[in-house]
């Protein structure tokens, strides 16, 4: 079968098993193998949009502000502002004459209108190159409002989709500090990198609330500004999705003496060693024995359930394409739980060190690829001959086509996959989605050669 990797990607595709690993990754996608990433101010606007009561403005065309919480659904207790979103809708006569005037304008009456407690302005690729100061009209914007406008710097063009996280965290940064931390306790962290999808953020403070922890911020899921403005007085930070707050967290390091542990809250294992790494952190006998009876209560009543989910799906095939590794290493686990062989894994953004993680983590003869595209996730999936592919709103209709089940693990999904119940749920939902009959009546990929066949539904 002719390949389909590119000459240029070889080094960043790697089959266990075959050679010494050295994977090439985190670099700029290759021209031309239209990359499932997205653009540097996507990056930023998924990182912070679920602060609830900020206004985002995105300055730039229109076509930029596509994402909207309509499509990304992260939730809030309270103030639903992020739901709302705002574009300054820039136009041909604002490229050549330039933008600042409008989105000064544009701010004031915003923030007059909806009161926000901060407002982020995204700059986009239009922005970059017509080169508004968008520094300095946040700046006048925040003398004459009186709240924090701060500038977010996220030309889609200036490099990968790290560089978006980069630049939300350094957005944040610069409210980290401005508050008042009196009354924080000593036992208390943020919860970094959760982004509060179907209302994952609220199991997972409950679940240190009964370890006896008091959570200073979320950042960023259900996430609010004067939080924010005081999560220099935590003592620890807790940073899932590494990729995407990790940044933040270095900072907060660096300044005000933080410590971070990185988290997963996806899966059983990694569920219980989160709460686990930061019962220790805190060195305190009561914590750690709170934390093994949460532990034990929770999985008391998961684990029979767990095993008739496995006893139906031993032997199944899955592929997992997702943003951040840190996803990937949880849900490589979470199938094998389930008796499922994983036989394709990648990410968006994943560093050497995540790379080698998933490599020590994974079977022989697994696909192991950085920074893919649609026709190398197609070609893998037919010669893997996958019952399930895991990934977001690029991979779905890559699944679908090729009559392969799909699970949405990314920001566009309404259902909690995060702690225990989370990884019951995501049972439940691989187990309806590998067993469905559906498959009967669509045409599937075949065996290792692409071949295309209609299934018997006899
Ligand atoms: S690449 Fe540029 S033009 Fe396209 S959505 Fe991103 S910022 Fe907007």
């Amino acid at each position: 079968m002719e390949s389909v990797i590119f000459e240029e990607r070889q080094n960043q595709v790697h089959r266990k098993g075959k050679q010494p690993f050295d994977l090439a990754c985190n670099k700029d996608s290759l021209a031309g193998a239209v990359s499932q990433r997205a653009c540097v101010f996507c990056g930023s606007r998924v990182v912070l949009y679920p602060i609830a009561d900020a206004l985002h403005l995105v300055h730039g065309p229109i076509g930029c502000a596509a994402y909207t919480w309509d499509i990304r659904g992260a939730l809030s207790s309270g103030p639903e502002l992020h739901r709302l979103s705002f574009s300054t809708d820039l136009q041909e006569r604002d490229v050549i004459f330039g933008g600042e005037k409008k989105l000064y304008r544009a701010l004031k009456e915003l923030i007059e209108r909806h009161h926000p407690k901060a407002a982020f302005v995204y700059s986009t690729c239009i922005v970059g190159l017509i080169g508004d100061d968008l520094e300095g009209v946040c700046k006048k914007a925040g003398k004459k409002t009186g709240i924090p406008v701060l500038p977010v710097q996220s030309e889609g063009f200036k490099g990968n989709k790290r560089a978006g996280y980069h630049a939300a965290c350094q957005a944040m940064f610069r409210l980290v500090g401005t508050g008042d931390t009196t009354g924080i306790s000593k036992k208390s962290l943020n919860i970094l990198g959760d982004f509060n999808l179907a209302g994952e953020i609220w199991i997972i403070r409950d679940y240190f609330k009964r370890m006896g922890i008091e959570v200073v911020a979320n950042i960023t899921g259900d996430g609010r500004v004067g939080d924010l403005q005081r999560a220099h007085g935590a003592a620890l930070n807790v940073v899932q999705c590494s990729g995407a707050t990790m940044d933040l967290a270095l900072m907060m390091e660096e300044v005000y003496g933080i410590p971070h542990v990185r988290v997963s809250y996806f899966g059983v294992e990694d569920m219980a060693e989160s709460l686990y790494t930061v019962a220790r952190f805190f060195d305190d006998p009561k914590v750690m024995e709170r934390t093994r009876k949460l532990v034990r209560d929770e999985l008391a009543g998961l684990y029979p359930r767990l095993q008739e989910f496995r006893r139906a799906l031993t032997g199944k095939k899955a592929a997992i394409y997702v943003g951040g590794a840190f996803k990937a290493f949880s849900l490589v686990k979470a199938f094998r739980l389930l008796g499922m062989e994983v036989v394709l894994v990648g990410s968006q953004t994943g560093t050497p060190q995540d790379y080698q993680e998933l490599h020590d983590i994974t079977d022989e003869g697994t696909i192991i690829v950085d920074d893919s595209n649609p026709l190398e996730l197609s070609s893998f999936l037919k010669e893997k001959d996958v019952d399930i592919f895991v990934g977001g709103v690029k991979e779905r209709p890559i699944a679908y086509k090729l009559g392969v089940g799909f699970c949405d693990h990314n920001h566009e999904r309404k259902e909690a996959l995060e702690g225990f119940v989370g990884m019951l749920n995501f049972a439940q939902e691989v187990y309806n989605t590998v067993m469905s009959p559906v498959w009967q009546f669509v045409p599937r990929k075949a065996g290792v050669r692409g071949q295309w066949s209609v299934a018997s539904n006899q």
